[in-house]
């Protein structure tokens, strides 16, 4: 009896999370250890200890009904001027607090600001490969997302086919990097042509085009790479942030979205995205852990783990013969299938035991995903499977 949409969404529920539970289904035929899950981008470095030192001087400190209870759907006003005053010192902006609105994750941020902007037909440009939730997150208020076909060459934006695909229609463009799943992050020059495109296609229809950032892997950079600042180079930038990666907090479901005041609308959008945050159902975000982010700005997870992670893994790969992008950012790595059907390839590593993502599933079928979120030696025992895998299909040409 559920509605025809839902039946839908029931029938090709996310492949990832399919994948998920055929890991936990082989891991019990044969032993976790000897079953590869790099099927999810769950987080595998504990929050830093800060996070815990906060969880219990709150407890035992703060007053409880102002703790627990309900709030402004934006947030707590002092975690709002504490986030904003970190931003401005680590990218000398000028943001207050009446620039943050605290979200439900990146997820919950993403759906607010896409309610917040579409009318009904409006459409939202990405650049695959993506995160396929994105698809949701704009039906869920009845747009049309436009992909704009991957650049496999270095997996920056394709900005030629995207010129070409900006029309009077098009209300947001949203982005993601250091991205999922390439790990690529997107340069600055990528980010001035980007920009540059937008505001002389906001000339040419007359219309205003929001830049959407969705930055969860922001701190997961590596090799000192710059990650730049979007609201510095376009004044149409919101950004999406969650603390699910850079704290290893995914199931507390804390973010916030910074909306500039230089933003066009900047009144209605900011009303409108507190009023979302209601609306959707959200109301506001975590009330004990927006106060635990708040003591933990400067905090961060040991990213050398994950960066060992990637050494290994991507060295290995490359030394077998995989062809991939080394990723800067994320704990993704997106290697070229062997085979050029990616479900057929991801297949046959599961006979393997190893559990990767069909690059498909994020609009870029060739190729896979593997999430290196994952205890070192499960890289370490999956690696002669990765190894045997291509071997196989070399023999078979
Ligand atoms: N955006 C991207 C690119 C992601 O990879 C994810 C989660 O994996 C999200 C958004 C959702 O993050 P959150 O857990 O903060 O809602």
């Amino acid at each position: 009896m559920i509605s025809l949409a839902m039946r839908e969404q029931v029938k090709s529920s996310s492949i990832i999370r399919a994948m998920f539970e055929e890991g936990k289904r082989l891991a019990a035929i044969h032993g976790t250890e000897n079953v590869y899950d790099f099927s999810l981008g769950n987080p595998s470095v504990e929050p830093p200890n800060e996070v815990k030192e906060a969880i219990f001087e709150i407890i035992n400190e703060e007053n409880s009904m102002a703790v627990h209870g309900y709030m402004n759907n934006s947030g707590f006003e002092d975690v709002r001027e504490a986030i904003a005053d970190s931003l401005n010192r680590r990218f000398a902006t000028q943001f207050s607090s009446e620039n943050i609105l605290m979200t439900v994750g990146a997820a919950g941020g993403l759906n607010v600001i896409i309610k917040t902007l579409l009318n009904p037909g409006d459409e939202v440009i990405t650049f695959a490969p993506f995160f396929g939730e994105y698809r949701n997150y704009v039906q869920n208020h009845q747009g049309q997302l436009l992909v704009v076909s991957p650049n496999t060459k270095d997996f920056q934006p394709n900005l030629e086919e995207f010129k070409e695909k900006i029309n009077p229609k098009t209300k947001a463009v949203l982005i993601n990097s250091p991205n999922n799943p390439t790990g690529v992050v997107y340069s600055e020059e990528t980010i001035i042509r980007l920009a540059d495109i937008l505001r002389e296609k906001q000339h040419e229809y007359g219309s205003e085009i929001y830049l959407i950032a969705d930055e969860p892997y922001r701190e997961l950079a590596y090799d000192q790479v710059e990650v730049p600042y979007l609201t510095k180079y376009y004044e149409n930038t919101i950004v999406g942030y969650s603390f699910s990666k850079s704290l290893s907090l995914p199931g507390e479901r804390v973010g916030y979205l910074v909306i500039p005041t230089q933003a066009a609308d900047f009144n209605n959008l900011i009303s409108g995205a507190n009023i979302a945050n209601r609306i959707l159902g959200f109301v506001n975000a975590p009330s004990l852990f927006q106060r635990v982010i708040a003591k933990c700005l400067n905090a961060q997870v040991n990213i050398e783990s994950y960066n060992q992670n990637r050494e290994l893994l991507y060295n290995g790969l490359v030394s077998f013969g995989y062809e991939c992008i080394k990723p800067e950012g994320a704990f993704y790595l997106f290697i070229k299938t062997p085979l050029e059907n990616d479900v057929e390839f991801c297949n046959l590593a599961k006979q393997k035991n190893i559990l990767i993502v069909p690059g498909s599933a994020f609009s870029c079928p060739g190729y896979a995903r593997i999430a290196y979120c994952v205890p070192y030696a499960t890289i370490e025992r999956a690696l002669p499977g990765f190894k045997s895998l291509i071997s196989d299909m070399k023999g078979q040409k």
